[in-house]
């Protein structure tokens, strides 16, 4: 790093720039910015230096810069684009001890102007040493674009207020105050104008006091297969007094909306980012959050603890002494039987039902087929899509008669929901004519009641 970046302090100190044309105007846009007092010399000044000078931006000087010019300068800008010129103004600056930048001269100047992204107080300098000027310009508006309008207010208004959030604990508790107005309350209210920005600093922080000064806890909350009417009262009660919400991806958005307005709300299911976050990640920031003394939401779809990987979460805030409950939720084997009519057991049918998982972190699951084979079984299957093949495979090798029931059921207890009804022998191929993308849960061994089914699409005669 040949030039090291800082942040100069010019509020009220002098700059002077000598030159008149395109150079000068490119300069001196950026140095209005600062607070400087700026003087300039220009023996032919183009008129928009004219109109900055009457505007009082900019002390116009129509002539040339002569030695005693330069006195008192912190910086000086050598912009007549003549090289002869620029070294003659470059050696008056610097015996008058200013810093010297010549415009287009790297090698003769003393300090060089970054490409500014500026969201003031925010300002991001980007340079590249003169390597690629071009590449400068890039980042600069890659940035432009990604840094809303509105960061610049945000931070104005944060500047302000750091004396009131200093009531709060040194450390993470103000750390996260911050992080939480910077990303979430502040980005919502400012939309509404600088005084709702002001009115959420005073909620948050009010928020995040009390916050400091309680346990942190975390509900293990069951989010039900999707329907929010099919949430708990707890679960709703948990929503609602919830600072973090931690959620997977099959929670619908419609339960997301019950959560307390200013909870943070944490995807950790997201798809498209590759792999969901890993299961330490998720760990992690429910331990963090709790430490901080926020009343955390685990959000899981369905039952928390049906396929929910809820004891590694468990095991992970008990190695912290962090306070935890569970809140049951309904299972989508619960929900997928009421949609199709039918019991999860039986008399003179089944006395049992099993809960299995199509696939685990090893790959295809192993089950205990050979009892599973036996007629009148009753199994709920889990992730059993893309498993459809394998389990068909296992089933029959182990004497399951082809014209078993199957049932599919997409999406149950949402307005999408689908139904699939087949036999063991044709689920593999139907599965795939009917082209299902959402959570499907697979019955083996039970069909629809026909009644149920009177208000609901049914794939098998759609396709019929
Ligand atoms: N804890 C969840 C299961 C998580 S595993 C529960 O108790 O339901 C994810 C699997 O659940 C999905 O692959 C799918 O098989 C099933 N599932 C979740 N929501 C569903 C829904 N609305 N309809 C059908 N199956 C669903």
């Amino acid at each position: 790093m040949d030039h090291f970046p800082i942040f100069l302090s010019t509020k009220g100190q002098r700059i002077v720039l000598s030159g008149g044309g395109e150079a000068a105007l490119a300069k001196l846009r950026l140095l209005m910015k600062s607070q400087a007092k700026i003087s300039v010399y220009a023996a032919d000044p183009a008129p928009e230096l004219v109109q900055w000078a009457e505007a009082g931006r900019i002390t116009l000087h129509k002539r040339a810069l002569r030695l005693g010019d330069v006195l008192c300068a912190k910086l000086f800008y050598a912009a007549d684009e003549d090289a002869i010129e620029d070294a003659r103004t470059a050696a008056i600056a610097r015996a008058e001890g200013a810093l010297v930048n010549i415009v287009d001269n790297l090698h003769d100047s003393a300090f060089i102007t970054p490409a500014i992204v500026d969201r003031d107080p925010v300002t991001i300098a980007i340079g590249t040493e003169g390597a690629a000027p071009v590449l400068a310009r890039a980042i600069k508006a890659d940035l432009e674009e990604r840094l809303p309008a509105t960061l610049g207010t945000l931070a104005r208004i944060g500047k302000g207020f750091r004396k009131m959030a200093d009531a709060l604990p040194f450390g993470r508790p103000r750390r996260d105050f911050w992080r939480d107005y910077y990303f979430n309350a502040g980005p919502r209210a400012v939309a509404d104008g600088e005084a709702a920005v002001g009115e959420a600093l005073d909620t948050l922080l009010a928020d995040h006091l009390t916050r400091a000064a309680r346990a942190g806890h975390i509900a293990f909350v069951g989010g039900g297969p999707g329907d929010p009417e099919l949430l708990t009262l707890k679960a709703r009660r948990a929503l609602d007094e919830a600072d973090v919400v931690i959620y997977d991806r099959l929670i619908s958005p419609e339960i997301l909306e019950l959560a307390r307005r200013e909870a943070l709300m944490i995807d950790v299911g997201k798809e498209g980012f590759g792999p969901s976050t890993s299961q330490e990640t998720i760990n992690d920031l429910l331990v963090e959050h709790a430490q901080n003394g926020a009343q955390v939401v685990r959000l899981k779809s369905g039952d928390a603890t049906v396929f929910g990987r809820l004891d590694e979460e468990i095991d992970a805030v008990d190695a912290h002494n962090i306070g935890w409950h569970i809140v049951p939720g309904i299972t989508s084997a619960s929900a997928a039987v009421a949609a199709i009519g039918q019991s999860l057991t039986k008399r003179n049918r089944n006395a049992s039902v099993r809960f299995l998982t199509g696939h685990d972190m090893k790959g295809f699951a192993d089950h205990d087929w050979a009892t599973l084979a036996r007629p009148g079984e009753v199994a709920a299957i889990y992730m059993g899509k893309k498993s459809a093949r394998f389990i068909q495979g296992r089933l029959i090798m182990h004497g399951a008669d082809r014209t078993t029931p199957v049932t599919v059921i997409e999406n149950a207890s949402r307005p999408e929901q689908r139904i699939l009804e087949t036999t063991l022998g044709r689920l593999p191929v139907d599965l795939t004519d009917a082209d299902m993308n959402g959570p499907a849960l697979t019955f083996y061994g039970l069909a629809p009641r026909a009644a149920a089914l009177a208000s609901t699409e049914i794939l098998q005669e759609e396709m019929a």
